[in-house]
């Protein structure tokens, strides 16, 4: 019920956010392990789009707002569970900047199970040193900082200021600036220099050293690892698998999309997020039965699709997973064949439910899918897509343009389906619809036919959607043939003992369920 009303407060609102973008971020986070509390500042530099004195900021009602400032003239606020309304002494125009300071402290929200019932994650490491991290992409950033917080606006930059015991170690996104030492504790100074929604906000502490290496790719890139003391030399193993997977994406998705910010993991004690130019690693130095890590791939895979193209709305979450989870199996394909690809894939299909469709209801900051549709059926309408096109050439060049057009963009499932069906011939939006506002899959209902010695395939396809159609290629003993996209009954000559069986095939290839007529 609360959480219930919560979210009403925070959208009840939204309209009113309107009113100014984020320009910066100056985040000043002091973080008091002891008693697992942080305090600190953030002074949000708002550009105003709408004339007005009233300014929305979220943070969850658990945290203290101690003030809220302007040039450091202390301005009046109340708060209305996860809103704060803060009133200007004038009314500020269009376009002016505002910076609003705004002082708070608190216990934020524990971790039940990070990243996906996030929080702070308060542990320790296998010395029983203290080991904190931070994920928080469904409940959102309010849960510990004051911040604009809304998927549809991304402070184009940040510093972060974070203090930790002097005797542990503060990581967080972008470029480390500075340490600052002053009496037990030190403060890393942390710079990002593009765009960055608030869930990538990351916070880590711990007994960390790092490990430094550069990628020679379409750029030059600096490589950073903070890893825990002990874990060193198995680090330094095991992240030699970073330059594959960069050098894999840069050739299917362009170049890293962060080089100002560099690229960096850091030793989480959850498995994995995708936290921007600060990717969470904890996945135990493990490789999976296609001896790769998963969490180095899934979530730097993320820097191309969630970091740099991300969705406005978290509705359109599958633009995230989807392509990051395919991402996996081009991983694999890169490194060990198309064929093994295919089994990568086959692995993520075992996996898909149909019950419930990907795309979720916009303007709710919905957060409720109950499967995994959105990664592992996302994946597999990719794989779709690309063998109905049966051109590799422009399927990775639409992949290639898809990641420079959208490039450190704010994007809606329309605009992805738009562009996918621009440039994929014989894609229409009946088929991305299908797939994502739809739970069950098209049929392809089938028929052999013959007449005067001669073997006929009749086809329909049937679905939700009532223009879905398909272009798809059935490979048979006697040669190929291609079942043209089109809506209605079609009929095509088949070749001399070809059976059901073979459109059968069909099922393992793609994502489309095949019915005898
Ligand atoms: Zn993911």
């Amino acid at each position: 019920m609360f959480l219930i009303l919560a979210m009403m407060a925070r959208f009840s609102y939204g309209h009113d956010t309107a009113t100014y973008d984020v320009k910066h971020y100056d985040i000043h986070v002091s973080v008091n392990i002891d008693s697992q509390s942080i305090s600190g500042y953030n002074t949000m530099q708002c550009l105003m789009l709408k004339s007005s004195n009233v300014l929305h900021f979220d943070l969850v009602p658990s945290m203290k707002v101690n003030s809220v400032t302007c040039k450091n003239v202390p301005l009046k606020f109340i708060r209305k569970l996860n809103k704060v309304i803060v009133t200007l002494e004038t009314p500020a125009k269009i376009g002016e900047i505002i910076p609003l300071n705004i002082q708070f402290s608190g216990k934020p929200e524990v971790a039940i199970l990070a990243p996906w019932k996030g929080g702070f994650d308060w542990k320790k490491d296998a010395q029983g040193k203290d080991w904190v991290g931070l994920a928080c992409e469904s409940k959102g950033a309010s849960i510990w900082l004051p911040c604009k917080d809304e998927w549809s606006d991304e402070a184009e930059s940040m510093d972060m200021y974070l203090t930790v015991p002097k005797t542990l170690v503060g990581v967080s996104n972008g470029r480390l600036k500075e340490v600052i030492q002053a009496g037990t504790e030190t403060t890393y100074h942390w710079q990002v220099l593009n765009p960055i929604n608030n869930y990538n906000i990351s916070i880590n502490i711990g007994d960390y050293v790092l490990i430094s290496d550069t990628f020679r790719g379409l750029n030059t890139l600096s490589l950073d690892y903070y890893v825990l003391s002990y874990n060193k030399e198995k680090a330094i193993k095991h992240f030699k698998e970073v330059d594959t997977m960069l050098r894999a994406f840069e050739t299917y998705f362009g170049a890293y999309p962060f080089p100002e910010d560099g690229y960096k993991l850091v030793e989480t004690p959850y498995w994995g997020m995708e936290h921007q130019s600060c990717v969470a690693y904890g996945n135990k130095y493990r490789y999976n039965e296609f001896g790769f890590d998963f969490i180095i791939v899934h979530e730097s895979g993320h820097e191309w699709f969630a970091n740099s193209i991300t969705a406005a709305d978290p509705a359109d979450l599958w633009i995230h997973e989807s392509f990051t989870t395919y991402s996996e199996s081009l991983f694999v394909e890169y490194t060990q064949g198309k064929e093994k690809a295919l089994k990568y894939l086959q692995s993520q299909r075992e996996k898909v439910m149909n019950k419930y469709p990907m795309q979720g209801p916009k303007h709710q900051h919905y957060h409720g899918w109950k499967d995994n549709d959105i990664y592992y059926k996302g994946s597999w309408v990719l794989q779709t897509l690309r063998y109905s096109v049966n051109n590799d050439s422009l399927w990775f060049t639409m992949l290639r343009e898809m990641g420079a057009k959208f490039r450190h963009q704010l994007i809606s499932s329309k605009d992805m389906v738009e562009f996918i069906c621009k440039r994929l011939p014989g894609i229409n939006t009946a088929v991305m619809h299908q797939y994502l506002n739809h739970a069950s899959l098209p049929v392809l209902s089938v028929a052999i036919k013959s007449s005067r010695g001669k073997m006929y395939l009749e086809y329909a396809w049937l679905s939700d959607e009532k223009n879905f159609s398909l272009g798809l290629t059935i490979h048979t003993a006697a040669g190929k043939f291609t079942l043209k996209p089109g809506i209605g009954k079609k009929r095509i000559r088949v070749p001399k003992g070809f059976s059901i069986d073979d459109v059968k095939k069909l099922e393992e290839l793609t994502l489309i369920k095949v019915g005898v007529m």
